[in-house]
């Protein structure tokens, strides 16, 4: 049976754009658009929680 994938989200009303998860993510999941990260390649998050640990807006929730 498949393992189930992590899935990402980042609430856009509380993100600053500041870059942190972007830069801790250590498989580039995220992007940024302009003030705002996307969650670009959702296929390759390994659900570390780096994202959701290091947002210092509560931004982003990472569902295993
Ligand atoms: S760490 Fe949080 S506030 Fe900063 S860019 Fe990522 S989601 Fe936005
Ligand atoms: S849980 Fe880890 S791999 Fe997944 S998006 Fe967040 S930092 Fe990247």
């Amino acid at each position: 049976m498949e393992k189930k994938k992590p899935v990402v989200v980042v609430n856009k009303r509380y993100c600053k754009g500041c870059h942190i998860c972007a830069e801790f993510c250590p498989t580039s999941v995220f992007v940024m658009h302009g003030f705002t990260a996307v969650v670009k390649n959702p296929d390759d998050c390994i659900g570390c929680m780096q994202c959701e640990l290091r947002c210092p807006d509560f931004a982003v929730t990472v569902t295993q």
